[in-house]
């Protein structure tokens, strides 16, 4: 049971390699998405202010099928300076300690696609203006 028609494989075979050609370019897409501004934690977008991130965030395009995208949550990471390791994740609204060595606090915006699934996190910087 489950045996399967030789007659179309042919054609399977094709649409197999152009989709394995279509998974390459998207994957090469989102390698290059990850190396642009906000595309990790060691390159985050700096804003101004907290409430920059959100519209920033979905005017953003996915990059993989260049459509609008959905903000799906906005949280406030710390990680550390040196590693750039999460040490702590807070949700938003509530702001991570940090409590020894160099930590930098990121906002990150976790979007997705609604048209083909993609998701990904764009990190932000608060780069507040110095006051006196
Ligand atoms: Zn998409």
């Amino acid at each position: 049971m489950g045996k399967k028609k030789p007659a179309a494989s042919r054609g399977r075979t094709e649409r197999r390699a152009l989709d394995r050609e279509v998974r390459k370019q998207l994957e090469s897409k989102e390698r290059l998405a990850r190396l642009s501004s906000g595309g990790a934690p060691e390159r985050p977008i700096e804003v101004a202010t907290a409430s920059l991130v959100e519209p920033m965030a979905r005017a953003s395009r996915c990059v993989r099928c260049d459509g609008a995208v959905r903000l799906d949550e906005h949280v406030v990471r710390v990680v550390a300076e040196a590693t750039r390791g999460i040490v702590a994740e807070a949700t938003r609204g509530i702001v991570a300690e940090a409590t020894r060595g160099t930590k930098r606090s990121l906002r990150v915006a976790r979007v997705s696609c609604p048209s083909c699934g993609a998701a990904r996190e764009i990190y932000f910087a608060i780069v507040a203006p110095v006051l006196h």
